[in-house]
């Protein structure tokens, strides 16, 4: 029923002697929450790496809403609105939140000479608004270096959302995060994906927050996709245990 946003077939990358991705094939639906996990060294933020034109990959086809991806750079694939974060967060340590938002704009409006112009007032706007969304309006004139790790990637979210991506994939958004504030996010990533309309594929190593969280779950394993399934079935799957167990 449900439309496909993501299209994966067949998807090959390695790294010298490393197959970090073997003929993985995965669909991501419109509007859905997916996860991604697997054992360290798996793979996993290898293929957003693939997915969103960090590295070239050496064989398959990656379509979002039926155009090929794979001969197209990072900012031209952020432009047509597949985003993504990074397991270490990539915000401006010298700058304001504010500033951070503002500056992570012209991913999705395409052009560095944004930079050099003062920031549009709907722009302003969107960050405030966002800055809010994720909890960290009181905080929007401290330099993003003085914030917690946990602030910093609500931060990078909301940097993230500020480029109004349909796509957006989070890898491990919750790692080294407090408890209070992995509910908070969980919670703001879920509101985005109701309000915005954003469908997220999320790595995650947090079971518990998978389960609650993700309507379907890819598992990696040695570079291959080894399993796929329903949050419950993938947590009793004896493929994913054995992975899980046999690993690093
Ligand atoms: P995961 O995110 O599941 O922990 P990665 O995708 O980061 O796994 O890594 C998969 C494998 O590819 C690992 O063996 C890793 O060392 C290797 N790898 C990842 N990126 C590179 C790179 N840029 N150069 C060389 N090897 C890499
Ligand atoms: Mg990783």
């Amino acid at each position: 029923m449900s439309e496909t946003i993501l299209e994966i077939r067949g998807v090959s990358k390695h790294f010298g002697g490393i197959y970090a991705n073997q003929d993985i094939s995965l669909d991501i639906p419109k509007g859905a929450i997916i996860g991604l996990i697997g054992p360290n060294g798996s793979g996993k933020s290898t293929l957003f790496g693939s997915i969103t034109g960090y590295h070239p990959i050496d064989e398959g086809s990656i379509k979002y809403e039926g155009q090929e991806l794979k001969r197209l750079r990072t900012a031209e694939i952020a432009r047509l609105g597949l985003i993504r974060t990074f397991q270490q967060t990539h915000v401006y340590d010298e700058m304001d939140c504010v500033r951070n938002m503002l500056i992570s704009r012209p991913m999705r409006g395409g052009d560095i000479r944004t930079l050099l112009h003062e920031p549009s007032a709907e722009d302003r706007d969107r960050a405030e608004d966002l800055l809010e969304f994720v909890g960290l309006a009181s905080k929007r004139h401290l330099l993003a270096g003085s914030l917690s790790f946990g602030q910093q990637k609500l931060l990078e979210f909301a940097m993230a959302l500020m480029n109004e991506p349909d796509l957006l994939l989070l890898d491990e958004p919750t790692a080294g995060i407090n408890p209070t504030l992995i509910n908070g996010l969980i919670d703001r990533l879920r509101q985005a994906n109701e309000r915005f309309g954003v469908t997220l594929f999320v790595i995650e190593h947090n079971m518990r927050v998978m389960m609650n969280l993700a309507q379907e779950i890819h598992v990696l394993a040695g570079g291959k996709l080894i399993a796929s399934g329903k949050p419950k079935d993938i947590q009793n799957d004896p493929r994913v245990i054995e992975a899980y167990l046999g690993g690093s």
